[in-house]
């Protein structure tokens, strides 16, 4: 396995530079998700605020990726490609976006309902699966290991009947956006690495109603799940230090959601 890049907490620092300018991004992305409105619609506003914040996109271009978000709409899980969709009432809507300063990445996603009416299944599909990757953020804080993160995100799933996609993982972030190691979103055979401070780790669980298989559209970006049933997305960098974790994607480093789980986020 590679070698797992490790941050200095002025490292750190400018990765949460780099994370709030994503949460911005992702807000003003999501604002623009009304009733009628295009997918490319919530692209523009989230390159707009990249732009206006002197940063740039890590997925435009990224090989040969020809926008600045993911946008996967219903049984959409990840990776689909802004354009002329036009949205409807009831859509579920995953927006992946990142964002780049001197160097150092920030990666995050979110997902929501547009409009209404909302059915049960969809708010508790979207609800659960922010539950679930505040678990995981949760449990890296006391881990030893990598793969307590995927085992939090795992039991909160199931727990609730929904399913983590099998195949696709979080990972190591910092001067690119995919590094060493994996992060996976369920329980793997083996041991995994060993959590050290230093760490910046995307965590990204994605999580559907019906079948845990996936396919990828002939687009060979959007990935769909295999049942058509209904994903959710949600996403935070995380960063490890000596002195705890903070999210370096959310701009309280996570203490609105991880104080109630017994965690205080602390500043690098
Ligand atoms: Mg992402
Ligand atoms: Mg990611």
């Amino acid at each position: 396995m590679a070698r797992i890049e490790l941050k200095t907490r002025e490292q750190m620092r400018v990765m949460a530079q780099a994370g709030v300018i994503v949460e911005r991004a992702l807000a003003a992305a999501k604002a623009a998700c009304v009733p009628g409105a295009s997918t490319s619609a919530a692209d523009a506003e989230a390159a707009r605020v990249i732009a206006e914040a002197g940063a740039t996109s890590n997925f435009l271009g990224y090989h040969g990726f020809p926008a600045t978000i993911c946008i996967s709409v219903n049984e959409e899980v990840v990776h689909g490609i802004p354009g002329d969709r036009v949205l409807t009432d009831g859509d579920v809507v995953s927006i992946d976006c990142g964002a780049v300063v001197d160097g150092w990445h920030g990666d995050s996603a979110i997902s929501f309902i547009v409009g209404e009416p909302v059915s049960d299944a969809d708010a508790k599909l979207v609800t659960v699966t922010e539950r679930s990757l505040w678990a995981g953020i949760a449990a890296l804080a006391g881990a030893s290991r990598i793969g307590e993160v995927g085992a939090a995100v795992e039991d909160v799933a199931e727990a609730a009947g929904l399913h983590p996609l099998d195949g696709y993982v979080g990972h190591g972030i910092g001067t690119a956006m995919h590094m060493e190691p994996d992060v996976p979103n369920y329980r793997t055979r083996g041991r995994s690495p060993h959590v050290q401070h230093g760490m910046c780790l995307a965590i990204e669980p994605m999580l559907v109603i019906g079948t845990s298989e996936s396919a990828v559209l002939a687009d060979e970006w959007t990935v769909v799940s295999l049942d058509g049933s209904r994903a959710a997305h949600w996403e935070h960098s995380v960063a490890v230090h000596e002195d705890g974790i903070w999210v370096l994607t959310a701009s309280d480093g996570g203490a609105s959601r991880l104080v109630p789980l017994g965690i205080t986020p602390v500043a690098p």
